[in-house]
């Protein structure tokens, strides 16, 4: 085949921005090695699926999904995290290529070299130095481990992805900084539990730029908060190692941003999901971070519904809600995992009750939000530009994740460009969101 006419592939990345890195990393494979990406299915030789096993609605997507691309083109190659769960992708759909599980780019490239030979060169070349990315130029999910070594009974992600295997430090902070010098401003550190990272490497040391650090978290995010850019944490279990994350926020290493899923706040809930922490010493810690932070963002989530949850163990959380005051809250009712350790667990709620809890929950946080938002009202602060108009742009600030977030809406036309960092003032905010001018200051 000609370097004129390169042979095609589309691809399609379901699920979290875990599986996009890792769609991120086959898509620059295929680029290097010269294939061309197909933006329809039609137009493409071969079609690679990387898909989500995360909760069932998630399969039945990716299932949807794999038969879309099977019916408009026919040649079809799963991985991701359903691919791990070969034999039910193959009951679905028997005609699929080939089937790898999760992280397995070296055997994903090996399907597509069997079934769609590369271009005689490759453009490795003509590739940017950060690669392919899925996400806008200026923002960049940066993995810095795969797998779980938590037991958590709802979650089937350590038997998907398996144990954990930290990336080694410096090749983290080598890829962090070629995004940096690509144009990224806003590194997303993402892993299945962030604040663990290291511990399969055992904390051995490691040298970047010729100074010893080790392979935890507190050093390598210390070092990603040198390199002039936003740093954000994602996915920080609630070890004791959180701790010694606050002190590099206040001093504005990292962004002020804890996202850290709690789950549930009664002892005996958080003991049936295999989860630490209860909630009177949650209470005292978050106090403990506001006050070194006081510009601290907290984000969690939780599951309601869970099996064997009575109505004091559900007041209970509610009670927490109040008294922690959360920033931003995502809440699930709890529905079954096929192959997870809960399903055994006693006392099933009925799908009502969930439900009801679900809203009871969302109404108490949804008023905390909204108060919690509406008290920046007036301040000055630094918002990241992520889409200009004609005559408003859209921004985050510190306290805002990509996707899953808020964003600040600024009125008026102005010149700039996705990436920009701006000073506005705050004047206003909703349920979500916040409303802002760009602030005189910067205006002179
Ligand atoms: S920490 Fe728990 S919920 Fe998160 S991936 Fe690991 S086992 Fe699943």
């Amino acid at each position: 085949m000609s370097e004129r006419n390169p042979p095609r592939v589309g691809f399609v990345s379901l699920g979290c921005p875990k599986n996009l890195v890792d769609s991120e990393r086959i898509l620059t494979q295929l680029r290097a090695e010269g294939y061309a990406l197909s933006d329809s299915y039609a137009g493409a030789d071969l079609v690679i699926v990387n898909t989500c096993g995360f909760i069932d609605a998630a399969v039945d997507e990716s299932l949807e999904t794999i038969g879309e691309a099977l019916n408009d083109n026919g040649r079809v190659i799963v991985t991701g995290c359903l691919g791990a769960r070969e034999a039910e992708v193959r009951a679905a759909h028997p005609d699929v290529l080939g089937i790898t599980g999760p992280h397995a780019y070296e055997a994903v490239m090996g399907l597509v070299h069997q079934t769609l030979p590369p271009a005689a060169e490759g453009f490795s070349g003509l590739l940017p130095a950060a690669g392919v990315k899925l996400t806008p130029r200026h923002y960049a999910y940066l993995k810095i481990a795969e797998g779980c070594d938590q037991k958590c009974s709802f979650c089937i992600i350590p038997s998907l992805r398996g144990p954990q295997r930290s990336r080694p430090l410096d090749a983290i902070l080598g890829e962090a900084e070629s995004l940096v010098q690509s144009g990224v401003r806003e590194l997303l550190v993402v892993a299945q539990d962030s604040a663990d990272y290291g511990r399969d490497l055992k904390h051995r040391p490691a040298f970047w730029q010729g100074r010893p650090l080790r392979s935890r978290i507190q050093d390598l995010a210390a070092a990603l908060g040198e390199l002039g850019v936003w740093v954000r944490l994602h996915y920080i279990y609630p070890h004791q190692s959180v701790d010694e994350l606050v002190p590099l926020m206040a001093a504005g290493r990292l962004l002020p941003y804890l996202d850290l899923p709690l789950q549930h706040a009664d002892r005996e809930i958080l003991r049936a999901m295999r989860r630490p922490a209860a909630a009177e010493r949650m209470l005292e810690r978050i106090a403990g971070w506001r006050a070194q932070c006081p510009d601290l963002t907290l984000r969690s989530t939780f599951i309601v519904g869970f099996p064997g949850e009575t109505e004091a163990q559900f007041e209970a959380l509610l009670a927490f809600l109040r008294a922690a005051r959360l920033d931003r809250v995502g809440a699930f009712a709890y529905s079954p995992v096929q192959g997870a350790a809960a399903n055994a667990l006693p006392g099933a709620l009925p799908e009502e009750l969930k439900q009801e809890r679900l809203e009871r929950f969302m109404a108490v946080q949804s008023e905390i939000s909204a108060e919690r938002l509406a008290a920046r009202i007036g301040r000055r602060e630094i918002v990241l530009a992520d889409e200009v108009h004609a005559d408003y742009w859209i921004g985050r600030s510190a306290g805002d994740a990509p996707e899953i977030d808020g964003v600040v809406v600024v009125d008026g036309a102005w010149e700039l460009d996705p990436g920009d960092f701006v000073e506005v003032e705050i004047t206003g905010s909703d349920a979500h969101d916040l409303f802002a001018r760009v602030s005189d200051e910067a205006e002179a």
